[in-house]
């Protein structure tokens, strides 16, 4: 029997992999679930998955969250530690859909078991790539990508030689301000910028989709999974969200690859790699589709794409302090305390700041240099978001 753990099952990733599981039925044994103050759905996940172990992120939800619980036999933790410690349990499949640099320790620890990762937490790739690739290659355990871009890529090198490839290409659906004025998206609020024309997804990940800030991770997460050089990454505007990624060969050939946009493709893809099993998606009918359309996007509107440029080129240190600078810019929007394009300035800011100061440019030696470069990034950017704030009320 598979044993699996699931981080973050109560987010928008961890309730469609819950979905598929519960479908696997008896051919599954679910060793952890996590989440965190939405006890009720965790606790009724765990039930319903006949969980070894729930844990919630949060020591006050602890009484809850037993409370759910009582008679059912499933064991309780609450807190940081205990997230890490359910990644020490041995389980052969787990998913990291954790949101925010919260999902780096546990992806971490499962890794050192030697296990297959399914891979949705972003943050992990964008601030500790190198030391995460180098942990599974030492380990013995295999990433497999869960976001619709980096699947795509994934299915579509599949008995491909990386020397044969020229050139990756990740779509963006432009996000519900696509064709707003400049002037428009200035007075952006955070309802409207969570308004995802395509996707339902977690509310910051909505927001970061509207800035095109979820785009700049997945530059840097292709960077970084695939080895691929960031001048031969390239990101297409295509509104249906139908084609989530194309590989270039260097025979000028393009694989693409379609699906209907929804995450149970690159989740059920995962979970039944390396074969293939029925997933339940919407099925394509092109014709009645009828077009599929391709712009380039704009840098000017959506800065985060020149800024994640500029963080492949340092390197280093540079994708941790992008990553904080970034959640910390996304509190301050969405409540209310910063413009919508103050995001991109204060991100800016920090990697300016910081580089000058620092050098972002030095690799990671340990994790504790991630978790030094974000403190000290989230601490400029709440310094820059309060200027850009008393600028925008000038
Ligand atoms: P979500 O906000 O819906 O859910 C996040 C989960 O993490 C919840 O279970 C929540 O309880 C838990 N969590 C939040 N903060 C935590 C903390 N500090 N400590 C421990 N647990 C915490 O997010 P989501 O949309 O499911 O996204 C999860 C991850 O997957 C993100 O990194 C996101 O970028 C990535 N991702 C999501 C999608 C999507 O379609 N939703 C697609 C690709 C990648
Ligand atoms: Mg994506």
């Amino acid at each position: 029997m598979r044993r699996v753990s699931i981080f973050g099952s109560t987010g928008s990733i961890g309730v469609n992999t819950v979905d598929l599981l519960t479908r696997q039925g008896a051919a599954v044994q679910t060793v952890a679930l996590t989440g965190g103050r939405n006890v009720a759905l965790l606790a009724e996940q765990a039930r319903r998955l006949r969980a070894d172990l729930a844990v919630t992120a949060h020591d006050d939800c602890y009484a809850a969250l037993k409370d759910a619980l009582a008679g059912s036999g499933i064991a309780v933790a609450a807190g940081t530690a205990a997230l890490v410690e359910a990644a020490d349990r041995p389980a052969d499949w787990v998913m990291s859909a954790i949101v925010g640099a919260a999902g780096l320790a546990p992806g971490f620890r499962a890794l050192r078991q030697g296990r297959t990762l399914a891979l949705a937490n972003k943050e992990s790739l964008v601030t500790a790539g190198p030391l995460l690739m180098a942990e599974a290659r030492a380990h013995g355990a295999t990433i497999l990508p869960v976001d619709s871009e980096h699947s795509a890529v994934f299915q579509a090198l599949t008995g491909e030689d990386m020397a044969a490839v020229e050139r990756i290409i990740i779509t963006a659906s432009g996000g519900p301000f696509r064709d707003w004025s400049a002037e428009r998206i200035a007075a952006a609020t955070p309802d409207q910028a969570a308004a995802h024309p395509n996707w339902s997804m977690g509310r910051r990940i909505s927001v970061d989709s509207a800035s095109m800030f979820n785009k700049a991770l997945e530059l840097i997460e292709t960077h970084e999974f695939f080895g691929i050089d960031p001048d031969r990454i390239e990101v297409l505007v295509h509104p249906q969200s139908i084609v989530h990624a194309l590989v270039g060969f260097v025979d000028g050939a393009l694989m693409a690859h379609l699906g209907a946009p929804d995450m149970r493709h690159a989740i059920g893809y995962a979970l039944n790699w390396p074969d293939r099993a029925p997933v339940p998606v919407a099925r394509l009918d092109l014709a009645q589709i009828g077009r599929l359309s391709f712009e380039p996007p704009d840098e000017r509107r959506f800065p985060a794409l020149r800024l994640a440029r500029e963080v492949m080129k340092l390197g280093g240190l540079a994708g941790a302090a992008f990553n904080a600078a970034k959640e910390v810019a996304l509190d301050h929007f969405l409540a209310g305390r910063l413009a919508f394009p103050g995001m991109a300035a204060v991100v800016e800011e920090v990697l300016a700041r910081l580089s000058r100061e620092s050098g972002l440019s030095n690799a990671a030696v340990g994790l504790d240099d991630v978790v030094e470069v974000d403190a000290r990034a989230r601490i400029a950017a709440r310094d820059a978001a309060v200027r850009w704030q008393r600028k925008d009320q000038r």
